[in-house]
């Protein structure tokens, strides 16, 4: 799970982000400023020959009001943090600037594997003007055309020759991994340490990858576990750490290796914007989720506050309808005990396999009950259901067409299969495919 990441770098209008949205296409994960405003694209997946990794486009971390020199500075030391190679990107129409010979310097004394690509030569007899771009000491310097789509599998090539060995997470599939995320000061750091108290077992870093967290083993009722810690790993005196652009894209990572997350809320402030954003990234990335409201002993409760502040979480991410919600106190630990069942119940839903016949019976019985409505004279008509993986589950249906298949009615589908096999806790997916 934990893929290789590529890091783009390079002062601004090169063509970094040009460059990104062609090597991971649609796959991106969104990262917003304000909901509905600005939607940067700075981390993607990408693939080549076969091989899949991550892609960063640095240029969209933005660090503030910091000067331009800064800025680009503070860019390509979160690309030497981040990467296992960086993809170094000049503008072939403008030479060698002072810009990128102070990105060059930054680059070169942290012996990461660097790839160097000079953007903007759209046709071949640009080529010639390549050369100059040795200077930057980082030997052969490609051209490529961004906007044309042109060498980029040459360079591809070149950085996957740089990739560290695909060793993967060194932990056997059946430890449960997990990681908190949520705004700062909501008491991740907190839960991490009364989860593991005086326990404390570090097992990283992952021999070849970038060490972006530290994994924390910890046994529990027979059942192996790893957190996933990106808190832990703050290092003070970064500007561009506290930057949430940067803190998003460190819960992204920490997502992906992961396969449980829990979305951690403050029970005391209660529910922010920005919770609904970092808890759209767990769903986004197809993980099983559990919601934790943490400080509850901080919280003036009656009867009802519980009852009240549950079906707050469920108006505000009706996306996460699934997960269920956990009221705890890292301070007291008070609950804290049902924290660790709940991620092992959950993990064994993300990877429940349910068998065919069974499933459909159960999807045509709903079906025939509840028939999908007519559109435009046209009936859709459902035939068979098939699970073709796990992690999330999905399922594909076999339908006579798959356009007729409307949101409303999948969410039918997902529901009958939600509760007919109690998938708490995990999004499942359906994938509408026409019968041959
Ligand atoms: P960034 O600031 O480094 O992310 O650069 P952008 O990707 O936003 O590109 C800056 C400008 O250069 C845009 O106007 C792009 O359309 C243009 N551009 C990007 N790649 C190429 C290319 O290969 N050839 C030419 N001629 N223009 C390009
Ligand atoms: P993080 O930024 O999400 O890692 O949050 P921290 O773990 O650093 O906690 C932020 C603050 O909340 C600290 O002052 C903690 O002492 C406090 N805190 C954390 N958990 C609890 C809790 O369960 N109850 C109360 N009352 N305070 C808590």
């Amino acid at each position: 799970m934990a893929l290789p990441t590529v890091a783009i770098v390079g002062r601004p209008n090169v063509g970094k982000s040009t460059i990104f949205n062609r090597i991971v296409g649609e796959r991106v994960s969104i990262v917003e400023d304000e909901p509905g405003v600005t939607r940067d694209r700075i981390y993607g997946t990408g693939e080549w020959l076969t091989h899949q990794f991550h892609v960063i486009d640095t240029g969209g971390i933005d660090i503030g009001d910091a000067p331009f020199l800064d800025e680009i500075r503070q860019q390509a030391e979160i690309a030497i943090e981040e990467a296992d190679v960086i993809l170094f990107i000049v503008n072939g129409r403008e030479g060698v600037t002072s810009a990128d010979e102070e990105v060059a310097k930054i680059l070169f004394r942290s012996k990461k594997p660097v790839v160097l690509a000079v953007n903007k030569v759209d046709n071949p007899e640009m080529r010639a003007d390549i050369y100059e771009f040795y200077s930057l000491g980082f030997g052969e310097p490609f051209p490529i055309s961004g906007s044309h789509g042109l060498g980029l599998g040459d360079v591809l090539d070149e950085v996957l020759k740089s990739f560290p060995d695909p060793k993967g997470d060194p932990y056997d599939d059946d430890v449960i991994k997990f990681c908190l995320i949520g705004r700062p000061n909501v008491g991740k750091s907190s839960l991490v340490n009364a989860l593991l108290g005086e326990e404390r077992v570090i097992v990283s870093s992952i021999a070849g990858t970038t060490r972006d967290a530290i994994d924390s083993a910890y046994r529990y009722n027979g059942q192996d576990f790893v957190i996933i810690d990106t808190a832990g790993m703050r290092k003070k005196g970064k500007v561009y750490e506290n930057t949430e652009k940067y803190s998003v894209l460190r819960a992204l990572k920490a997502i992906d290796r992961s396969d449980v997350v829990l979305v951690v809320l403050d029970g005391e402030e209660g529910i922010r914007e920005q919770d609904k954003r970092i808890a759209g990234y767990a769903h986004d990335a197809g993980r099983a989720v559990i919601i934790v409201v943490n400080k509850w002993d901080a919280v003036e409760k009656d009867d009802r506050t519980m009852k009240n502040f549950e079906q707050e979480i469920r108006d505000h991410f009706q996306f996460l309808e699934y997960a269920p919600i956990v009221f705890l106190s890292a301070k007291t630990r008070r609950r804290l005990g049902t924290l660790l069942p709940t991620i092992q119940t959950v993990s064994e839903n993300h990877a429940m396999r349910v068998q065919s016949s069974i499933l459909n019976e159960v999807i045509l019985d709903a079906v025939s009950r509840n028939p999908a409505p007519s559109d435009k004279g046209k009936k859709l008509k459902v035939y068979y259901v098939t699970q073709v993986a796990v992690k999330p589950p999905t399922f594909v249906v076999f339908v006579n067409e798959p356009e007729l298949m409307h949101f409303s009615y999948e969410r039918f589908l997902q529901n009958t299969i939600r509760e007919a096999f109690r998938f708490e806790g995990t999004p499942l997916k359906i994938i509408a495919r026409k019968r041959k």
